[in-house]
């Protein structure tokens, strides 16, 4: 067995894996970013619907209209989750309050 060619595989691997824990810490720096813009713009969004809801006098069969391409649009309309992203497909909470209009 070769232990110089070895040692120089080891401090390779160590070299290397030095590398990807600096990738690592980058990806992690980059991912609580894109975390916080989530929240920023889900606040955002929720903001806006409201706003939109605020602002137009609206009759009853467009603000359910409003509400509905909301939903469609993949947003939550329903008090639990209102104006955040759809993640899980269908909300029956949504679905039941389109529903009640
Ligand atoms: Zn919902």
């Amino acid at each position: 067995m070769d232990k110089a060619s070895l040692f120089v595989q080891v401090a390779n691997m160590e070299e290397r894996l030095g590398e990807l824990y600096m990738e690592l810490g980058s990806l992690k720096e980059k991912i609580l970013q894109l975390i916080e813009e989530n929240q920023r713009l889900q606040q955002e969004n929720s903001r806006l619907l409201q706003q939109l809801q605020e602002d137009e006098p609206m009759g009853d069969s467009q603000s359910h209209h409003n509400l509905l391409r909301i939903y469609e649009e993949g947003f939550h309309v329903c008090h639990v989750n209102y104006g955040s992203l759809r993640t899980d497909g269908e909300c029956l909470f949504c679905l039941s309050f389109l529903g009640k209009h």
